[in-house]
């Protein structure tokens, strides 16, 4: 449990957010240079509320993206250090294995280039399996091939974040919850937080705010684009008596033009298998209940061109994703032609959890993680997967960026 603080009237670097990178970032400037004041500060009342307590766990080991990009470099080596740093720490973590999956023949070039794509990037142990071999890793999968990825692993999230506070916390940083920041002020040599317990004199600010993370950063000055809009990803479980279906991970071949992985099945560290998560636009970036609208979330939506432009590009699959969170058997029915077994009657509801995605003027989903500078701040604008697994070295790409004011 971490002690509730105020935060300090003056310090060297205020972190807005404490969901996993504002945390790892905290960590990371505190154990970076002696003597520094690290401050987090976050709305919520606890650490982790939104996307960092809602994941299904999955310590990605770098295979989807586009060899060159941060996700690429970031996702390898940030699995490498995530996986040392929670062996150091005790920590459970479970290289569970992956299998990506191809269905039909026309995924199969999409299947290999995910294969060529995860040898560039250098993902340890990965190799092309004909469909034959995929129930000697999943006994109950089917598919005319698949990628089989050995280093991908599952782990608690919210513990990881819990550690990454109580490291800040050794090294003499604080995080205070329940204290929504509401406006950045840089004057000269340093810059004022604003926020719901009075106002924090920082010479550095990093914001971390995920699914609010364009809110701040234009406010400063930052571009207006990207603008987050909200996805809702709701899971449903299997019941613990049918949990034999699934060993650990199985995924479909992603479409290439959206970056989302599709709907899986996940066996968590816990021993609990998810199933999906969906991908639905919803009116409110913490819509975990799905008519819940907020109408400034919405209007912020509505008025990005963006968001038409995706919505005309991608009817159909809007389409899907509407019938898959309108009707269990139709979600179901997705992830049956992995497990053809699997039956409606063998689901449970499961957790939720609102993607910041970021949308671009012209409509394309944003891709990469991205960062923007405004005076005497760094705005963490794009983190979403596989953010979690790459936050240690992601974490170290934003320090670096902080660091030139200090
Ligand atoms: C359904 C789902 C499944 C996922 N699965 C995986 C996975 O298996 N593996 C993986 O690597 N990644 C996964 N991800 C992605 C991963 O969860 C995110 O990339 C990561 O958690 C982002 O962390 P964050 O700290 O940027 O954001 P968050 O965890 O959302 O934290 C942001 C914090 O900022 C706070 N905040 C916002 N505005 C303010 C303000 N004005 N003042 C104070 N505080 C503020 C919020 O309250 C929040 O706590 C998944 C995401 C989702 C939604």
């Amino acid at each position: 449990m971490l002690d509730v603080v105020d935060p300090p009237r003056k310090c060297d670097v205020v972190v807005v957010g404490a969901g996993i990178v504002g945390l790892a970032t905290a960590r990371e400037l505190a154990l970076r240079r002696d003597g520094i004041r690290v401050a987090v500060v976050e709305r919520e009342r606890t650490i982790a509320a939104h996307q960092t307590g809602r994941t299904s766990g999955v310590i990605h080991a770098g295979i989807y993206y586009r060899p060159g990009s941060l996700k690429a470099s970031l996702c390898v080596n940030g699995a490498r250090a995530l996986y040392e740093y929670c062996e150091e720490r005790g920590i459970r973590t479970e290289r569970a294995g992956k299998l990506i999956v191809a269905t039909a023949e026309d995924e199969l070039d999409s299947l290999a280039e995910l294969e060529r794509r995860g040898q560039q990037n250098q993902v340890p142990g990965l190799s092309r399996i004909e469909g034959t071999e995929i129930r000697e890793i999943e006994p109950h999968a089917v598919g005319i091939a698949a990628i089989h990825s050995p280093a991908t692993g599952v782990v608690d999230f919210g513990q990881v974040a819990a550690s990454f506070a109580r490291d800040l916390a050794a090294s003499g940083g604080s995080v205070a919850t329940g204290c929504a920041v509401s406006a950045l002020e840089p004057h000269g040599t340093s810059i004022s937080v604003r926020h719901a317990r009075g106002a924090t004199r920082a010479r550095a600010v990093v914001t971390c705010a995920g699914a609010w993370s364009d809110r701040l950063a234009v406010a400063c000055g930052a571009p207006a684009a990207p603008r987050i809009v909200p996805f809702r990803g709701a899971y449903l479980r299997l019941r613990p008596e049918r949990r034999e279906l699934v060993r650990a991970n199985i995924y479909p071949v992603p479409d290439p033009d959206l970056p989302f992985l599709g709907m899986h099945l996940t066996r968590r560290i816990d021993g609990e298998v998810l199933l999906g998560p969906s991908a639905l636009m919803v009116g409110a970036r913490d819509a975990y209940r799905p008519w819940r609208v907020r109408p400034s979330d919405l209007a912020s939506s509505l008025a990005w061109p963006g968001t038409w432009r995706l919505a005309a590009r991608f009817r159909r699959t809007a389409r899907r994703e509407l019938r898959n969170a309108a009707s269990r058997r139709a979600f179901v029915d997705e992830l049956r032609r992995f497990v053809p077994e699997l039956r409606a009657a063998d689901v449970l509801p499961g957790p939720t959890g609102i993607r910041a995605q970021a949308l671009a003027r012209d409509g394309s989903l944003v891709d990469d993680f991205v960062v923007h500078r405004t005076e005497r701040a760094v705005h963490v604008r794009n983190a979403p997967s596989p953010a979690a697994t790459s936050s240690l070295a992601l974490a170290r790409l934003i320090a670096d960026e902080a660091e030139r004011w200090l």
